[in-house]
């Protein structure tokens, strides 16, 4: 039960740093304790590392993208984006 408690509340943490780990945003980096603390929670937990893995391929997806056309589409970018939003924000707060 406590470790139940525990984890949900790692993963309501991990969740709203999980854009920022894979975006490596320079204005807004994950402190190295942070990252650290992400990291361990992401070795034992499936839910947060699918949600990373589905971050990850949105960004891949958006680099090929770029990489085939020389600039990815806009309305495309908009819509990954958002999807990426809501893979990062849409568990946080319930
Ligand atoms: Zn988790």
């Amino acid at each position: 039960m406590i470790h139940a408690l525990r984890t949900m509340i790692e993963c309501h943490w991990s969740a709203r740093r999980i854009q920022r780990h894979l975006d490596a945003d320079p204005s807004a980096p994950l402190a190295a304790a942070d990252a650290q603390r992400l990291e361990a929670h992401l070795a034992v937990c499936d839910r947060c590392d699918a949600e990373l893995s589905g971050g990850r391929g949105v960004k891949a997806a958006l680099a090929r993208f770029g990489e085939r056309r020389g600039g990815p589409d806009p309305a495309r970018v908009a819509r990954l984006r958002l999807q990426a939003q809501r893979l990062s924000h849409g568990q946080g707060d319930r």
